[in-house]
């Protein structure tokens, strides 16, 4: 019997796509409201991975997806199709003086571009605690251009960072601890794999209920696939299992199908980013020795707010398909902008301000192009966007059992989303471990603190 997973961005496909490897026999469904896929977080987000930058509960599923995120790079050629590739991650560090009348005597401050990681998955929350002030520490800028080879400065750091008077950088990778994929092309690999394996995308498509027989159990989950010239079609899809994994809008759907509210619940944090290219990131590989070994290495510079921006931007160099060079510029953040009925309508809700905020920090962080005479001009824009991370309020992924649901055939309804800021790092263990689970095993990366709170399902014959 079926199985159907409910939003096709990197979680769901990343279930698909293991699920239908290890059951090439069983019937997947990926049903999404939008007519393509990608118009969400996932085609949208920086594609920046991380192994070890995560508290004790996630750090194993962490670990297990970094791992997949390699292994399925070096088996499919990562590099050419989705830009794999390992990462530097350098902070960047602010030296501010207390704000005045703070009883510190004149005490310095030290803002750093990581310290967001460490207060939970909003950067917004370090720009709040920003207190403004001046910069003095200049030691390790990045406008050093004397080269050691066409990528990157004498002082280690990318060519193509730019960072304002009295600011410095600091590596904060570990060794092989990061790495950079350009998300929207994994994402369309995947999908294209999935149906290579005879996955089924019913696009336009969103469930309005789960059915049940008369002994009260779920034997199939009803839908309404929009059509061109405004109709609609309702029927049902008999299945086994049914996943959620519809990023922001899980807890929606959850409450369309239990009429009831999911615990921890999930919000958007809607955030802007940028997409340009600069003539001085030219060339796709960089050589490196990492901790005594040849690695190909792309680099990202982390920052936090300073008195040029009042947000924490983060900028990420990485390839594209055939080693097509970009720079990934994001951070700018707005709580105010409300989550919208479908992913694909994100756009109609960019603030023009904004975007030409964001355009300013990315010509302040990234070198531009450069004409003979050495005269910076404009970068060039790739893509610019609005999308919404699926932020728990426990702040870590919902991998879950939603309990107390009977279904035909010993089947059960799954919550996978939930992963914040990290959805695209911890993607392909998501899909690993839910297909375990779909198998009937718990794999050791699922922790409990991911599970939903239990509370009896208040499941009415609705239909
Ligand atoms: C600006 C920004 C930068 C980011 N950078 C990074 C990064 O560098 N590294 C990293 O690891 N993560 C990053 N992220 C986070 C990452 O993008 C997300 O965690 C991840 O994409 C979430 O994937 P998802 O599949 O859960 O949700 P989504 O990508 O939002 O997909 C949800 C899908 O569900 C569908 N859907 C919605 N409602 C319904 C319905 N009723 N019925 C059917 N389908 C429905 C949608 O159309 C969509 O296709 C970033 C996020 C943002 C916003």
């Amino acid at each position: 019997m079926a199985l159907v997973i409910i939003g096709g961005g990197i979680i769901g496909l990343s279930i698909a796509y293991y699920h239908a490897l290890a059951r090439p026999d069983r019937q997947i469904i990926v049903i999404d409201s939008e007519s393509e896929l990608l118009k969400s977080a996932s085609g949208f987000s920086g594609g920046y991975l991380v192994r070890d930058w995560f508290s004790p509960p996630v750090l194993p599923l962490a670990e297990l997806s970094f791992k997949l995120h390699k292994q399925l790079a070096d088996t499919h050629g990562g590099r050419q199709k989705w830009g794999y590739c390992e990462s530097t991650a350098y902070s960047m560090v602010v030296e501010v003086d207390q704000a005045e009348g703070s009883g510190s005597g004149g005490a310095r401050k030290v803002v750093r571009g990581e310290d967001w990681l460490l207060h939970g998955t909003s950067r917004a929350e370090a720009a709040k605690a920003y207190v403004p002030s001046v910069a003095v520490s200049d030691t390790l800028k990045s406008d050093d251009t004397s080269s050691t080879n066409d990528v990157v400065s004498s002082n280690h750091l990318p060519k193509w960072a730019k960072a304002p008077d009295g600011t410095r950088f600091e590596r904060i990778s570990s060794e092989s601890g990061c790495a950079q994929v350009e998300p929207r092309e994994l994402c369309q690999w995947l999908e294209e794999q999935c149906r290579d394996i005879d996955v089924e995308f019913y696009l336009n498509t969103q469930p309005v209920g789960l059915v049940k027989n008369d002994r009260g159990r779920v034997h199939a989950i009803r839908v309404e696939s929009h059509k061109s010239g405004g109709n609609q079609r309702r029927y049902d899809i008999p299945c086994k299992d049914i996943i959620i994994s519809a990023g922001c809008w899980t807890p929606r759907v959850f409450k369309t199908l239990l009429q009831q509210e999911m615990s921890p619940g999930i919000r958007p944090l809607p955030g802007y980013s940028r997409v340009v290219r600069s003539r001085e990131f030219g060339s796709p590989i960089f050589e490196a020795v990492d901790g005594g070994r040849n690695v190909e290495m792309a680099h990202a510079t982390f920052c936090p707010p300073t008195p040029e921006w009042s947000y924490s931007p983060e900028c990420m160099a990485r390839y594209t398909k055939g080693g097509r060079p970009e720079i990934y510029v994001a951070g700018l953040n707005d709580e105010t902008i409300l989550l919208p009925e479908r992913a694909g309508h994100a756009r109609d809700r960019m603030e023009r301000s904004k975007l030409e905020d964001l355009k300013r920090t990315a010509e302040d962080l990234v070198r531009g192009n450069r004409n003979e005479d050495g005269v910076e001009h404009e970068l060039e824009l790739v893509r610019e966007g609005l999308c919404f991370r699926p932020v728990s309020e426990s702040g870590l992924p919902i991998i879950s059992k939603v309990d107390g649901i009977e279904f035909k055939g010993n089947g059960h309804l799954y919550v996978a989303s939930g992963h914040g800021p990290w959805g695209i790092s911890l993607s392909l263990g998501t899909g690993f471990v839910v297909s375990k689970l779909l198998e009937g095993t718990k794999h050791k990366a699922l922790t409990k603190e991911m599970e939903l709170i239990k509370r009896p399902v208040a499941l009415r014959a609705r239909l």
